[in-house]
């Protein structure tokens, strides 16, 4: 029987060496890599009103968002960097002027923030990935639905993939 063989020279070597700088930082959203730009790369690739809301955590003004009243079947994604966030079957009517949903698609995908600011205390959503501004959560309204949560979300933060344009791309079915 040997002992050094196996348990002691054999692995554990390069254990020390390999420093994770990243290891420790992000919440790891599901998708993987967070999403990192300069703040001139967002102001380039995204409409001046995009940027306002989704870096600038501005808020579009209620019932001129293009999904408020939207009841399309399909999934919700970061318009700052794709990442699903919601989807049709956790979007319900609140009737307050911005998309509602009563729960993301998986936790993870979105990060909370305390907002104590504009003189209220509420709870700030954010994209995991890229850390853009999507809404407020609030909850115990009394809407009836199963988590009592309202996620109060931009239409200007998200873009819907309707369900019958939904391709897994890459993937080919298996055979
Ligand atoms: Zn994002």
């Amino acid at each position: 029987m040997s002992i050094f063989g196996n348990s002691i020279f054999g692995h554990k070597a390069p254990d020390t060496a390999a420093p994770a700088p990243e290891a420790a930082s992000a919440g790891s959203a599901p998708g993987g890599k967070g999403v990192e730009k300069s703040d001139a790369q967002w102001r380039e690739e995204l409409t001046p009103e995009e940027y306002r809301v989704l870096r600038q955590a501005g808020t579009e003004r209620p019932y001129t968002g293009e999904y408020w009243d939207t009841h399309t079947a399909g999934v919700y994604q970061c318009r700052a960097c794709g990442t699903e966030l919601f989807t049709s079957n956790e979007k319900f009517d609140s009737h307050c002027g911005w998309p509602s949903f009563w729960a993301p698609l998986a936790e993870g995908n979105v990060r909370y923030i305390h907002d104590r600011t504009m003189g209220m205390d509420r709870v700030e959503v954010r994209c995991a990935a890229c850390d853009s501004h999507l809404g407020h959560v609030f909850e115990g309204e009394g809407f009836g639905t199963p988590t009592d949560q309202r996620y109060c979300i931009n239409s200007i933060s998200i873009r819907l993939v309707p369900q019958e344009d939904q391709q897994v791309s890459g993937t080919e079915p298996e055979k």
